[in-house]
């Protein structure tokens, strides 16, 4: 959905020939009349009505047509015009601190004015600050006058006189079906509201100059008829657009995965798997198990997200499916944001499969970025050839000249770090096949429910709704900054009784130099305030074979602490750790606190998390970061996380690669407007089904030629 209007797919740079406003309005992507009908006024000025003076009261912004009786200029206490009116019910003072000589003229005694501005004061007499006026006379406008937002070089007159140009030859007809639906569906009333939908033009019209009598909340908190058929508009937009993608998916044909009906002597590779790991599988994992075995048996590709609290176990999951499309004779790929994660899904994936695989003749092939030529070489090769069964890594994974032997199955993890165009990326890995692969995209952010039917209502979902069992709950503490010292003496004590800690440093958005500044001399500081203990420091600018290295001594349990900037964020799992510190806690959004905090609980020792806060010079902390601090203190469930960071912050942090403006709803508020959502998801399969031209012109009259690229 557009952010903001609509730019064209590939804005042809400006012909030299357009004036100012031209270019500004350009610049705000208003370019189709369909952009300019949808850039709706901020707020309205009423000039339908005169008010008469002795009816104004204190604070209110009035129009009143009045007489000059006094002009005058004044030196004290500081150089103004003053100028009194009287319009027969009452007086005015306006006062003008700065002024052209003309204004003074117009001014001039005896004028009759109209005059525009906040009254101030009562009992002694009103004023009113730097007033708009003009000569009194002319028309009042019937409607509200709007006030759309602007940007510099574009007057509101301009703006406003081409809208109203854009909205007289804008094609704003019917897209809605006449009729409703089989089976009947409350299309004309989504809000149950009794008053059938009004139509876009009308809601548009209205919009842009509401009548005077409008009660200016409804438009305000956009429950107004009028803004319910646009928000129904825009929701149906991006839900027909995203039922479209679904359907033009299952034409796609893709590998047939299923485990060769092993004999009663050969285990088939799932079972293999399942008889190797330590564990039993939690029923919740089973179960999603089982619909990912079921996608994958079918012929066309599979789309789904796999979402699962921070340590519910998707890793294996993943696995599972890996073992089912290499059992069918197929390849796996799994992706990971970060290198670390990268290594530690290939440790473990290692651990588990490389006998197993090896029995076949067959390996686990891994392509990161910073690998050495003849490595990659090798692995490029083994990819090539199939002997690489599953291939880890990061980006490189879908570099071009990767060429896998038949890639089937590709396994994203913490998928909103992935962008929109990696993932069509992996999608052509196998266009040489006329097929596509399946797609799993795994998640630790829960995205609530709201987010998940509307912005990716063309995926599936699968949730892991348990954790493991055996785990001790996570306890968290928030603690003021100035206790640090404090904190580090206990933390001394806890290292000394065999726990680990992470250590994580603030992020600091606008420079990465300071962030690692930071971490560097907090490592410092710890290695000198904790001697015996071994300190450990990790950051996004070192080599990779350190990385390796510190991950690889805080993993075997010789490191105490590990002080790390947020490359730690995702997906590191190191039983024995059991102390999360997090610096400047209040400069994280919750997900990531949430995250970071899921480091710890991985094993049977009780963990805690400590949230160190600073209050800088202000002495207190911002609303929203002890919201979100009492939110970590209150809950362990990441789906009630999420919830709160969807109320605290919007839809933005869930969307991650999503996130582009383009994707955002503008109008639609996913937090208050479900039924309309439920609506447009109930409505948007019937008219691709029933009246396709009527959804293609829907989606187009939106969209424009973005609704490709949402798609992936
Ligand atoms: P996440 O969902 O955050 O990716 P992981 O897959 O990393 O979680 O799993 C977290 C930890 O729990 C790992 O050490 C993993 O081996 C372990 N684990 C996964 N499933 C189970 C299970 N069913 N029983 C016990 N431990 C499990
Ligand atoms: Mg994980």
């Amino acid at each position: 959905m557009p952010a903001a209007p609509s730019a064209p797919a590939h804005p042809s740079p400006a012909p030299a020939t357009l004036s100012g406003p031209q270019k500004a309005l350009r610049k705000l992507g208003l370019v189709r009349s369909i952009d300019l009908a949808l850039h709706l006024p901020l707020r309205y000025e009423d000039e339908t009505r005169i008010v008469p003076l002795s009816q104004a009261r204190d604070g209110q912004t009035v129009q009143i047509e009045a007489t000059v009786t006094t002009s005058e200029i004044v030196l004290h206490p500081r150089r103004q015009l003053r100028v009194l009116v009287d319009d027969g019910t009452g007086t005015c003072e306006l006062r003008f601190f700065t002024f052209y000589p003309s204004q003074q003229k117009t001014m001039a005694v005896g004028v009759r004015l109209r005059i525009r501005g906040e009254v101030k004061g009562g009992f002694w007499g009103r004023q009113m600050l730097h007033p708009a006026f003009r000569l009194a006379g002319g028309e009042l406008p019937v409607a509200l006058t709007p006030i759309y937002p602007t940007t510099a070089g574009l007057p509101q007159p301009y703006l406003r006189r081409a809208i109203v140009m854009a909205l007289g030859r804008v094609d704003l007809s019917e897209t809605l079906p006449s009729r409703a639906p089989s089976p009947p569906l409350q299309w004309h009333d989504p809000i149950g509201s009794g008053q059938a939908l009004w139509t876009l033009r009308e809601a548009l019209v209205f919009l842009h100059h509401p009548a005077p009598d409008v009660a200016l909340a409804t438009l305000e908190d956009h429950s107004h008829p009028a803004w319910q058929r646009l928000k129904a508009e825009e929701l149906l937009a991006q839900q027909l657009s995203q039922a479209q993608s679904r359907r033009e998916r299952a034409q796609l044909r893709a590998p047939v995965l299923q485990t060769r009906g092993a004999g009663p002597q050969t285990l088939s590779l799932p079972e293999q798997l399942l008889a190797v790991l330590p564990f039993a599988l939690t029923p919740a994992q089973r179960r999603v198990g089982e619909e990912i075995a079921r996608d994958l048996a079918r012929p066309v590709p599979m789309h789904r997200l796999l979402q699962g609290d921070v340590g519910s176990g998707k890793t294996v999951v993943a696995a599972l499916a890996a073992t089912i499309a290499i059992d069918a004779g197929w390849q796996c790929a799994l992706m990971a944001p970060t290198e670390i994660l990268a290594e530690q899904h290939f440790a473990k994936l290692i651990g588990w499969l490389e006998p197993i695989l090896a029995a076949r003749g067959q390996s686990v092939a891994w392509l990161v970025g910073g690998q050495k030529k003849k490595e990659r070489t090798a692995m490029l090769e083994r990819i090539e050839n199939g002997e690489a069964a599953l291939v880890v890594g990061t980006h490189a994974v879908i570099q071009q000249q990767v060429r896998f032997k038949n890639l089937a199955l590709a396994l994203i993890d913490e998928q909103h770090r992935f962008g929109v165009a990696q993932r069509l990326a992996l999608r052509q890995k196998l266009a040489a096949h006329g097929m596509e692969p399946h797609l799993l995209m795994m998640t630790a952010t829960p995205i609530p429910r709201t987010l998940a039917m509307s912005y990716y209502a063309d995926l599936d979902v699968s949730v892991i709704d348990e954790l493991p069992p055996g785990r001790t709950p996570i306890v968290t503490k928030t603690i003021s900054d100035s206790r640090r010292d404090e904190l580090i003496a206990r933390l001394g004590a806890q290292i000394a009784a065999g726990r680990q800690a992470y250590w994580v440093c603030p992020l600091i958005e606008e420079s990465e130099a300071l962030d690692l500044s930071n971490a560097t001399a907090t490592h410092a500081d710890l290695s000198a305030a904790l001697p015996g203990v071994q300190v450990g420091l990790l950051h996004s600018r070192m080599p990779s074979a350190e990385k390796k290295a510190v991950m690889a001594a805080f993993s075997a349990g010789q490191m105490g602490v590990l002080v790390s900037t947020t490359v730690i964020e995702v997906g590191v799992d190191v039983p024995n750790a059991s102390l999360m510190v997090i610096e400047h806690a209040e400069r994280f959004g919750l997900s990531q606190l949430h995250q970071l905090r899921g480091r710890v609980g991985r094993g049977a020792v009780a963990s805690a998390c400590v949230l160190l806060y600073s209050t800088g010079d202000s002495g207190r902390l911002g609303e929203v970061a002890r919201e979100r601090l009492q939110a970590m203190v209150e809950t362990n469930d990441g789906f009630e996380i999420a919830r709160r960071d969807l109320e605290i912050r919007g839809p933005g942090e869930f969307l991650g690669a999503r996130q582009s403006g383009d994707a955002m709803l503008r109008f639609a508020d996913l937090r208050t407007d479900t039924l309309l959502l439920d609506w447009a998801r109930a409505l948007a399969p019937q008219m691709l089904e029933q009246h396709p031209e009527l959804a293609q012109r829907h989606i187009a009259r939106w969209l424009g030629g973005k609704a490709e690229f949402l798609k992936a």
